[in-house]
């Protein structure tokens, strides 16, 4: 397409693709979120960033624009209601198959079931507990698009049970004994420990430690090849 440059008059072949989603965005239009708060590592900025993005008209485009920006190695800021971490998490996700119906996810989070779904955050267990709840009532949802509902609700919501009745294990232990599995096909499929720790939803260095470690200690003791 030629269009006119607007500084040098000169006719250009190469215009902007329109981003007609964000001139709706609350972030561009709102005066209680600054472009700040999107890339701080301040819990209250961070908040004010997530309760923009909740109540944002175009965080489904958002996500999606952000996920396709963050195919390098950088995944900085938050983005369509998620930080860099849960969005680490996705593609971990999509690599395992799992894909998000991002449409039912904005309506887990709408006026009519938000309270409910932050209800379920609190007395389940684990995803698959929320989700099989989230079933019962009719709402035929799959645990990545429960996840993604979760995190837009400013909650976490790790892959790994949350809530254990009087049972206490080591990370260490639990990574190896439930999900050394899906951390096998992560590693398999490249994923880095930092990923995979994302994934599981202990994000973070100490989390990446304590994936390196299970698999270290799994391969000394043989029940996986070193
Ligand atoms: S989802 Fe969040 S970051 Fe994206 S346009 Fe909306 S307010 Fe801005």
């Amino acid at each position: 397409m030629t269009v006119l440059n607007a500084s040098t008059r000169r006719p250009t072949t190469w215009a902007a693709p329109p981003l007609d989603w964000k001139v709706r965005s609350v972030c561009r239009n709102s005066s209680t979120v600054k472009a700040d708060d999107f890339f701080t590592t301040s819990k209250s900025g961070q908040d004010r960033a997530h309760a923009a993005c909740l109540s944002c008209p175009v965080i489904v485009e958002c996500l999606q624009a952000t996920q396709e920006l963050d195919s390098g190695t950088y995944r900085w800021g938050i983005g369509g209601g998620l930080d860099g971490s849960q969005r680490f998490a996705l593609e971990s996700e999509a690599l395992l198959g799992h894909v998000p119906n991002l449409g039912m996810a904005r309506v887990l989070v709408s006026p009519r079931w938000l309270l409910r779904l932050r209800d379920l955050r609190g007395v389940c267990g684990s995803l698959e507990e929320m989700t099989a709840a989230l079933r019962e009532q009719g709402l035929m949802v799959d645990e990545v698009t429960v996840r993604v509902a979760v995190w837009w609700s400013g909650a976490d919501a790790p892959r790994m049970a949350w809530r254990r009745s009087g049972e206490w294990q080591s990370l260490r232990a639990r990574l190896r004994g439930e999900y050394l599995p899906t951390i096998l096909v992560l590693k398999g499929q490249g994923v880095s420990s930092l990923g995979i720790a994302a994934y599981l939803g202990i994000p973070g260095q100490s989390g990446a430690r304590a994936v390196t470690e299970a698999l270290h200690v799994a391969a000394k003791t043989g029940e996986v090849a070193a």
